[in-house]
């Protein structure tokens, strides 16, 4: 429960009875106006630990082997408006460099024992390992990003375990949903990491130069899929000073990427539907090769290739074929960040960094985990605004004629 800060006004006290009733029952005085010098005094909280009976409790554990945390001491206020318990696990935050103490005002600092056994809802940026979910409550909420395009059982096995879940990578990417896109947040921050670190392997400058000692041509940036993340590293490639080109088989994506300044490459003939829900939709073997070969004479091109194209649920589609990569100059670098699903480089392997003939190749779909503080932020904010929906007066109400909520419970 929440305490009640100074100076709260009386128009405000007298909009929540309920609330002050019980705060004065805690403190043992009957009205408000005896327990005035509590107002000027400063904050009247309660003990950390004292939950009502009734009180939801939502906890963030320990990320697994990611700088990442779900939760962060900015957005920690606005969640507990909601009217929850929040529980943290001890050592959380602090990869990401917020440290237990940020947390304290706010949430309770638990082992990850402890918070494993009393939430009622349990959120993380990957899965809690199913290894531990014995030890969750029976019916808990597990909200999560757990892929069940790909791992087409997790359903049922989250059901086996007497437990519910909602996975955020299956929020519909509508208008109404995009607050809560957890996908995009990722995908924007690592659009920009993959352009930064593409520069930092990159032997030539991105921007043109002329200087006493000679002029530099800017470096030319190819980016191969421009959805979320392909068109932020536009962005940043542009900002950089780099000319950019970039490919997709949507075409809305054409405007989007025009109006960053870059240059659309149009391959005729893509499938392009609709009813995807802004997704891509797999491309005929026809189509694919024509799109190769166009690509192949941008890359010999290139100084840097970044590769973002993927379609949902299946492997990603081959863009870079190895004869491509060795027509590129030495030097030259490619940020594959499809890496995970197969990777859109025929060389690429996931979570290495390799170099074939002089061109480097970087492969990694979790470029957000490099940039711990603003992606937790992020995630933080989607977070709050996926339980506004979620929770009325403190307790879960899952309202499943919500397009968002329907989408979004797997289990
Ligand atoms: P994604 O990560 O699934 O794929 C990345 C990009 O690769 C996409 O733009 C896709 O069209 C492209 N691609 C697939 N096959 C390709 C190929 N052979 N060649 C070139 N490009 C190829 O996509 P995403 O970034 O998650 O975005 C998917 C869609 O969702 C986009 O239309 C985006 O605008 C939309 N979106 C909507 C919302 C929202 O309204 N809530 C939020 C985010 C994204």
């Amino acid at each position: 429960m929440r305490g009640i800060k100074a100076n709260t006004c009386k128009s405000e006290l007298d909009s929540e009875p309920d609330r002050v009733a019980e705060l004065l029952k805690i403190i043992g005085v009957e009205s408000l106006n005896l327990c005035f010098f509590f107002y000027l005094s400063g904050e009247l909280v309660l003990p950390k630990q004292h939950k009502t009976k009734d009180e939801m409790v939502i906890g963030f554990p320990k990320e697994n082997d990611d700088k990442r945390v779900g939760m962060v001491p900015a957005v920690l206020p606005k969640l507990k408006a909601l009217g929850v318990e929040v529980l943290i696990e001890k050592g959380a935050g602090e990869r990401a460099l917020f440290a237990d103490e940020d947390y304290e005002q706010e949430a309770a600092l638990v082992s990850r024992e402890e918070l494993l056994a009393q939430s009622d809802v349990l959120i993380s940026i990957s899965p809690v390992p199913q290894a531990e979910w014995s030890r969750l409550k029976p019916q808990a909420v597990m909200i999560s990003r757990f892929a069940p395009y790909f791992h087409k059982e997790v359903s049922e096995r989250i059901k086996a375990a007497g437990l519910r879940a909602f996975s955020l990578d299956m929020i519909p990417r509508t208008t109404l949903a995009q607050s809560m896109d957890v996908l995009s947040s990722f995908a924007s921050v690592a659009g920009y990491k993959a352009v930064l670190l593409a520069a930092n392997y990159l032997p030539r400058y991105f921007p043109m130069m002329i200087t006493a000692a000679g002029s530099i041509k800017p470096a030319k940036v190819l980016v191969l899929g421009a959805g979320v993340a392909g068109l932020q590293a536009i962005a940043t490639a542009k900002r950089l000073g780099a000319m950019v080109e970039a490919s997709d088989t949507r075409l809305a994506a054409k405007e989007e990427v025009e109006s960053l300044g870059g240059k659309f490459i149009l391959v005729e003939g893509a499938k392009d539907d609709a009813s995807a829900g802004g997704y891509a939709v797999e491309q005929s073997e026809d189509f694919l090769r024509r799109q190769r070969e166009e690509v192949q004479l941008r890359a010999s091109k290139s100084d840097v290739i970044i590769t973002t194209a993927q379609v949902r649920g299946r492997k990603a589609p081959l863009l870079l074929p190895r004869e491509t990569v060795e027509k590129m100059r030495p030097g030259s670098v490619i940020v594959d960040l499809a890496a995970s699903t197969g990777g859109n480089c025929e060389l690429t392997q996931d979570r290495k960094v390799i170099t074939h003939q002089g061109v480097t190749i970087i492969g990694n779909s979790d470029l957000a985990a490099d940039l711990p503080q603003d992606a937790s932020f992020l995630f933080a904010n989607n977070i709050l605004n996926f339980l506004k929906l979620l929770v009325q007066e403190g307790a879960l109400q899952i309202d499943e004629e919500n397009e968002i909520i329907k989408g979004a419970l797997i289990a």
